[in-house]
């Protein structure tokens, strides 16, 4: 099949490059002219494991393509997926400027007898199918019949994104036409092969399933960093928690693990953009307004640590921060808690050494000389009163301790992914805190 995708970041490039994989002809589209050079001269725009490997190869085998040209990408496509961003507005509803930019553009573009299935990737609010559809043909004209709209919302999880679009859990289709569904089914058989399943429904009912998907799950987190506040308070152990209901099936044990608030580019955004959905059709959400704040006082209660440890005179202190990526795998720094906690050091006068196996280069663009970047993990030790850990890469699971101790100033690690078993920690004289489980005191 032929294929355009409009959008070419996280979604759109893994999207597009999967969709190639298996066999299709995919023209990636983007504004971002520096983007699409990059990509067409074979260089990969995001880190993401598998991804460049299979960029690689189809681009080599000429089924991967990349344009700025909307026209010149969407000419001999039967199938548009718009993944554009969606990020909030002023009142936290998601912005539709990029959607409907792109829609008005096809609007003069899609030709009567050219019939295309318009897919939207992009986590949108109920209503946009239609929105789409009518912005399309507010700009077209006798293209009724060219084309439908249908909602495919992504659950790539960034870090997995290649496993995730290869072999996803299910995929959703929200669409009414028996013509469009024909052809969506057609292009996601080869990725479900081992039996999960393709659920159609209507594209109010998928617009609304991704936001509930992701707003879920941030409860579920929250839930448990309000937990693991709780243990500390009643000096109670979050990981024994964590395992005693776990085991429940009716919980699961995916997603249990307390840490320093979620960031990244989705959950903050589509939980403010679904409380912002309930309250245009006056329904106060009230979980989802609980969550926000959960999650914004579990950031300031890990900062909080670090803050007593110092009675609150952070001048002229050296932290070591491990990890600027909002999780592991990835390079995205998007509404990162580690920034938060890094702007909180600076602005109360400490400086900060930090390093990140991926994600170094997209907070240097951002931060200039505002903190400093080491190396390695653990040169960006040397002379730091403390190590901060943020994000929990595989390189900082199971680190040499006496390198630790050798380069810290004095042995003070605040751990906000629980990566250190505590007993060790003891028995190496750290003071070590974490979320959720005693403080270890050192020596
Ligand atoms: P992104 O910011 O990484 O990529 C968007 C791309 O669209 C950028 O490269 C930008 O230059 C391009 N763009 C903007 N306007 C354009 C236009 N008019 N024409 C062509 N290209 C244009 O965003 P993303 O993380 O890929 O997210 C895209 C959508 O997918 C969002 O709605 C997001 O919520 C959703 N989503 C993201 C993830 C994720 O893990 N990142 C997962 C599931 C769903």
């Amino acid at each position: 099949m032929k294929i355009a995708v409009v959008g070419t970041g996280y979604v759109g490039l893994v999207s597009g490059t999967c969709f190639a994989e298996t066999g299709n002809h995919v023209t990636c589209i983007d504004i971002d002219e520096q983007k699409v050079n990059k990509l067409k001269a074979g260089e990969i725009t995001i880190y993401e494991p598998g991804l460049e490997k299979i960029f690689t190869r189809n681009l080599k085998e000429g089924r991967l393509r990349f344009t700025t040209s909307l026209a010149e990408g969407i000419k001999d496509a039967s199938i548009i997926f718009l993944a554009l961003p969606t990020p909030p507005g002023e009142d936290g509803s998601a912005d539709l400027k990029y959607i409907l930019g792109v829609a008005a553009d096809l609007g003069k573009l899609l030709q009567p007898s050219d019939y295309k299935v318009i897919v939207d990737k992009s986590t949108v609010p109920v209503g946009t199918s239609e929105k789409v559809r009518a912005t399309i043909l507010a700009d077209g004209t006798g293209i009724e019949a060219a084309f439908d709209v249908v909602s495919n919302p992504e659950f790539l999880r960034e870090g997995a994104a290649v496993e995730d679009f290869m072999k996803p859990d299910r995929v959703v289709i929200g669409t009414s036409s028996e013509k469009a569904r024909k052809t969506m089914q057609r292009l996601y058989e080869p990725f479900v092969r081992q039996g999960n399943p393709i659920i159609f429904m209507d594209e109010r009912s998928a617009e609304l399933t991704k936001y509930a998907a992701n707003s879920f799950l941030a409860v579920k987190i929250s839930f448990m960093n309000e937990i693991a506040v709780l243990c500390e308070k009643l000096g109670a152990n979050v990981d024994m928690i964590r395992r005693g209901i776990g085991t429940d099936f009716r919980i699961g044990k995916h997603f249990l693990y307390p840490g320093l608030g979620y960031g990244g580019s989705c959950f903050p955004k589509d939980v403010q953009a679904l409380s912002k959905s309930s309250i245009d059709v006056s329904y106060d959400f009230k979980i989802l307004n609980a969550v926000m704040d959960v999650n914004a006082l579990q950031k300031q209660f890990f900062i909080s640590k670090i803050r007593n440890y110092y009675k609150d005179d952070l001048a002229g202190k050296k932290f070591a921060v491990w990890g600027l990526a909002f999780k592991p795998n990835t390079d995205d720094i998007r509404e990162a808690p580690a920034l938060e906690v890094i702007d909180y050091l600076v602005e109360n006068g400490a400086t900060v050494t930090a390093f990140d196996p991926e994600a170094m280069e997209n907070v240097k663009k951002e931060y200039k000389n505002k903190i400093s970047f080491a190396e390695g993990q653990y040169e960006a030790l040397t002379g730091a009163d403390a190590l901060i850990i943020c994000t929990e890469w595989n390189e900082f699971r199971t680190p040499e301790f006496e390198k630790i101790s050798a380069a810290l100033v004095k042995n003070v690690i605040f751990d906000g992914r629980n990566l250190y078993d505590t007993d060790i920690m003891e028995s190496l004289g750290f003071y070590y805190e974490s979320i959720g489980r005693r403080i270890v005191q050192g020596q």
